[in-house]
């Protein structure tokens, strides 16, 4: 997560002095990178996943399981391994990339160069991510184990659950009740982010999911393992004086939003124009891919009643003030801010007239002096409130000697408040010397057990944005009702029983898939712009792409006047019936990505492998198979321990975690999970170059 630099990083309040340099000299970074890259046009696809892990630490003997703090050895090891593959490997194996995360007990892999546009990239995800999870579990000890978990069950719940052992009383810089220092990486960012957001908004982080009430679950449910009298931190008295929520699990530390595991996808677009389609195009898939991947219904030792963690992440960095909430009239803060710097997106950024005013529904507080620098150096409207929405957050780590810098050469304050602002889709300018192009990077799924329905995922998601891009698809709607989605996405059972709102109507006006009324007031003739995209609309065989293109088609020209009333743009449908289907103008997105795999030029082994994941994705929507967070649910539930009290004792969150490994590893079949030709990761899979 963000940038690593090294200095003496400063306390709140001087952090909060440099507040306006930072911003001010940020824009200016952000001008000159403006200058030079906003013409950039003609980028190809390239892209990349992140994939993020927790090491456990298993003592079979005694039949436990810790969180391992052990990130920094590991990562200094995996760091020699790396460069040494790099000297001694051959030229066609990409040496994967292992990044540091918050958490002393996580680590973050990316494949070591992104993928290109070639269609046969897309079969060598599953390999890659498995080779590196190899790669780590190789290096790692005997009992280590690098899961892909969420959440991790116990974080912050009685007796131990960290290897080796702190007690939470040292820690200086979340005052948590519940979790050590130690359980923060040691680099001087994240203290020093967890110490200065606490500070900043005078007050711990509360976080509260409600329980999932049992049949022995107590009620009214009042949390006997919060050590409610403990004095020895100032905001020790929070969570008996309101913080903490009756009838829920509550969380007071940074480490429990930022401490979880997810799936990010990166996208490289051919011009800025595309990344900000690319970026709009996002927004209302978040929730949607948000309910398809939960993964996360337990917290602190409890099972709760929500299944992803998107909100505990939000609460628990949600820096802003009394005033700022709304708590009190604005005295010493200048905005009213609706959301969490770590929240789903406020506003599309699109500059053309799909991406109609009405759909910028919610309120966007933005630094109006920011916006007229902008606005005077030639930015459009739009991006110009984009940007200086982002800049009404302060910076949150400053280190001394990197204040100053030189503007046209750097763009780390820009990046020091983009990269705080935290939101479900980021939209990412060119860096300084590099040959990286404009980029939209997806970051709201919840990270998968094993590395098949991790790729499945991102291969589909990879083909979902050329389906967008080449069929020009309009998933507007207002960002109001994305924000309701993204609140239904995480209840329980989202994807069985939740109703999410979504377009009626993805294509364009003029497509040949859409039976919309056009301009001229008459249904648009069917087949005609859709050849030269290369989707087939049966009447003949387009040629097929060994590559993936980018560049959306032309927007068509405005409609005289809207057609249609924003309000009845949109309905509410199942998960199910945004993915397969549902009236004649929404095929589904599944369908449009099976069309779209239809023109790449594949062998058929290769098509076959490619639909193992569409398939897999196309069940899970369905519901043949389960969400993690439904299977870990009922793994929980059905597991001889249990009390039927919400409890996730230390016996079961053993057995869970063994039971997630053996999946993973292939060892134990899970069928309502998992396709039946699941196999698990092949032991000498680390092996290359080693
Ligand atoms: P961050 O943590 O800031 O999101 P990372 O460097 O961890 O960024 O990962 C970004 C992802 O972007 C990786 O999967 C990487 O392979 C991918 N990537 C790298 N270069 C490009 C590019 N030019 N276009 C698209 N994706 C890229
Ligand atoms: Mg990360
Ligand atoms: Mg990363
Ligand atoms: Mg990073
Ligand atoms: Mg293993
Ligand atoms: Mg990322």
């Amino acid at each position: 997560m963000g940038l690593l630099s090294f200095g003496t990083p400063l306390a709140w309040k001087d952090t909060k002095k440099l507040a306006d340099h930072i911003r001010s000299h940020g824009i200016t970074q952000f001008l000159h990178t403006w200058d030079r890259v906003k013409d950039r046009c003609g980028d190809e696809l390239f892209w990349g996943d992140e994939v993020e892990y927790m090491v456990a630490s298993f003592d079979d003997d005694t039949r436990s399981v810790r969180l391992s703090l052990r990130q920094t050895e590991i990562l200094a090891k995996l760091q020699a391994i790396v460069n040494d593959i790099s000297c001694h490997c051959p030229d066609n194996v990409v040496v994967p990339l292992f990044h540091p995360e918050y958490g002393r007990f996580m680590l973050e892999s990316t494949p070591g160069a992104p993928y290109s546009n070639k269609v046969t990239d897309l079969l060598m995800v599953e390999g890659n991510m498995r080779y590196r999870r190899s790669l780590a579990q190789k290096h790692l000890k005997k009992n280590e184990v690098p899961l892909t978990l969420t959440s991790y069950p116990r974080l912050g719940a009685p007796g131990q659950f960290t290897d080796p052992y702190f007690n939470p009383v040292d820690a200086v810089s979340s005052h948590s009740l519940f979790l050590p220092e130690e359980i923060t990486n040691p680099h001087a960012r994240f203290p020093t982010l967890t110490a200065n957001i606490r500070s900043r908004r005078g007050s711990k982080v509360a976080i509260n999911l409600p329980i999932f009430v049992d049949k022995n679950t107590p009620r009214p449910f009042i949390d006997p393992t919060i050590p409610w009298e403990r004095n020895v931190y100032p905001e020790d008295p929070e969570a008996k004086n309101g913080a903490a929520l009756c009838d829920h699990v509550y969380m007071d530390a940074m480490c429990f939003g930022m401490g979880c595991c997810c799936l990010q996808v990166t996208f490289q677009a051919c011009s800025v124009t595309e990344a900000r389609r690319i970026y709009d195009s996002f927004v209302p898939l978040a929730p949607i891919f948000l309910a398809l991947t939960a993964a996360s219904p337990l917290w602190r030792g409890y099972i709760t009643d929500v299944d992803a963690r998107w909100n505990v992440v939000s609460a628990s960095v949600d820096d802003r003030t009394e005033e700022e909430r709304g708590l009190k009239p604005l005295k010493n803060d200048r905005y009213r801010i609706p959301k969490s710097r770590y929240d789903s997106v406020s506003l599309y950024i699109s500059d053309n007239w799909l991406n109609r005013p009405e759909y910028n529904d919610v309120e966007v507080p933005n630094d109006p002096e920011i916006y007229e620098r902008l606005r005077d150096h030639g930015i459009d409207d739009i991006l110009a409130k984009h940007v200086s929405h982002l800049f009404i957050r302060d910076p949150l780590v400053i280190f001394s000697e990197l204040k100053d810098q030189d503007d046209e050469n750097s763009m780390d304050h820009f990046e020091n408040i983009q990269s705080t602002n935290w939101q479900t889709v980021r939209f990412k300018p060119p860096p300084i010397g590099s040959s990286i192009g404009w980029r939209v990077e997806f970051r709201p799924m919840e990270i998968q057990m094993t590395d098949f329905e991790n790729a499945a995922f991102a291969i589909f998601f990879v083909l979902l944005t050329r389906a967008i891009l080449s069929v020009n698809l309009n998933f507007y709607m207002p960002i109001s009702k994305v924000d309701e989605n993204m609140q239904r996405a995480q209840h329980r059972d989202a994807l069985q029983t939740e109703k999410f709102y979504f377009r009626k109507d993805i294509f364009l006006p003029n497509s040949s898939r859409s039976s919309s009324v056009t301009n001229s007031g008459k249904t648009s003739p069917a087949g005609s712009d859709r050849e030269h995209n290369g989707i087939s609309n049966g009447s003949h065989q387009p040629k097929k792409t060994k590559r993936m293109g980018n560049c959306f088609l032309e927007v068509p020209p405005p409609p005289e006047e809207y057609i249609t009333k924003v309000e009845d743009e949109y309905e509410e449908m199942t998960v199910a019936e945004v993915m397969n289907g549902k009236g004649h103008n929404n095929p589904g997105l599944i369908t449009l990505v099976y069309e779209y795999v239809d023109t790449l030029d594949i062998n058929d082994r290769q098509r076959s492998r490619l639909f193992e994941y569409l398939d897999f994705v196309r069940e899970r929507s369905t519901g043949k198979f389960q969400t993690p967070a439904t299977w870990i649910r009922n793994f929980v539930r059905s597991h001889p321990a249990y009390k039927f009290d919400s409890v996730v004792s230390e016996e079961i969150n053993y057995d869970l975690l063994k039971e997630v490994d053996e999946i993973e590893r292939g060892v134990k079949k899970a069928p309502e999970l998992l396709p039946e030709y699941y196999t698990g990761r092949d032991e000498d899979q680390g092996s290359i170059g080693l």
